[in-house]
């Protein structure tokens, strides 16, 4: 069963004023609109990592993420619509009431299992996952889908598009991941805007799996935009978003969207796209996650 509409990822011409004067052509790519639930490149991320489920007789999957993550609850989602058994490890002890991601992740089934974040941050480091223990049989899915699969899955976001037309393509980063999906396949400058802080260690683990290895020459990371951290935000970065909407009717999530759209207006002011360039923008979705704000933080 393919659950996504892919004809649903329009292309938009994004008119900025700015972007008018500096002669830059900016288009996004809507994977926001998808699917409500598997929204973005989750799908692209989860694709693989199913396949392989299947093939081998897993009995459920077991995966990791936060209590707003985008992957737990696009993981629950296909999980049900495909009868798979679910289990999401979350990172931090149970809170008294759970996040409306998490209740909807029940609601699809998934069970849910809640790690305090030191213990949790040393399962995923260490690779060796004491929980899988009390899962046997099960198929685990790295944090965010990342990993050879989820990335195998990200090469094919680009398919629909001309990808000849675009001088760059820019997408924010979390594990990386679509970003070499996205690297992995095109010939444009990739830019990728890191939404973590400290995260500069990114090229070396990078270097190794850009290919052709030419291509690293083109792949461009910027760490300055993360607003201070993952999930943190500015009053700066909510304007902006309030603004990008005004303008053009765009919703975009505060985790990863906003701070690519504001990074590559940053960066069009600065100067740093030449005359003439056009670039393509991927809305990666996740706009669940700002249920987490307070009400009236966002006009959309
Ligand atoms: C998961 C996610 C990302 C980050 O993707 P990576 O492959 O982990 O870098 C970006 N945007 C949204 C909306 C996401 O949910």
């Amino acid at each position: 069963m393919f659950p996504v509409d892919l004809t649903k990822a329009t292309v938009d011409r994004i008119e900025f004023p700015l972007l008018k004067e500096k002669h830059i052509e900016l288009f996004m790519l809507r994977l926001d609109k998808i699917h409500p639930v598997i929204s973005g490149n989750k799908w692209f991320k989860l694709k693989y990592h199913l396949e392989c489920f299947k093939k081998n007789n897993y009995k459920g999957i077991l995966t990791f993420g936060g209590a707003y993550s985008n992957h737990i609850i696009a993981t629950a989602y296909v999980a049900k619509l495909q009868g798979i058994k679910s289990t999401g490890i979350i990172r931090g002890e149970k809170p008294r009431e759970l996040s409306p991601t998490l209740k909807e992740c029940i609601d699809y089934g998934m069970q849910l299992e809640f790690v305090p974040r030191d213990i949790y941050r040393q399962k995923i480091n260490h690779n060796s996952i004491p929980t899988e223990q009390q899962f046997p049989g099960y198929y685990t899915i790295p944090e965010g889908g990342a990993g050879a699969m989820g990335e195998k899955g990200c090469r094919e976001i680009l398919d629909r598009v001309n990808k000849d037309a675009y001088s760059h393509i820019a997408c924010a980063i979390g594990t990386g991941t679509m970003f070499l999906g996205l690297a992995n396949s095109s010939f444009p400058e990739v830019i990728g805007i890191c939404v973590l802080k400290g995260m500069k260690d990114l090229p070396g683990q990078f270097n190794e799996m850009i290919h052709p290895p030419a291509k690293k020459k083109y792949c461009k990371i910027f760490y300055d935009y993360h607003a201070g951290g993952y999930a943190r935000h500015t009053p700066e970065l909510f304007s902006f978003m309030n603004d990008f909407y005004l303008q053009t009717g765009i919703p975009t999530d505060f985790v990863y969207n906003g701070k690519l759209v504001f990074a590559i207006t940053d960066l069009a002011e600065q100067g740093y796209f030449p005359q003439g360039s056009s670039l393509l923008l991927i809305h990666s979705g996740g706009l669940q996650g700002n249920a987490s704000l307070r009400k009236g933080t966002l006009i959309f």
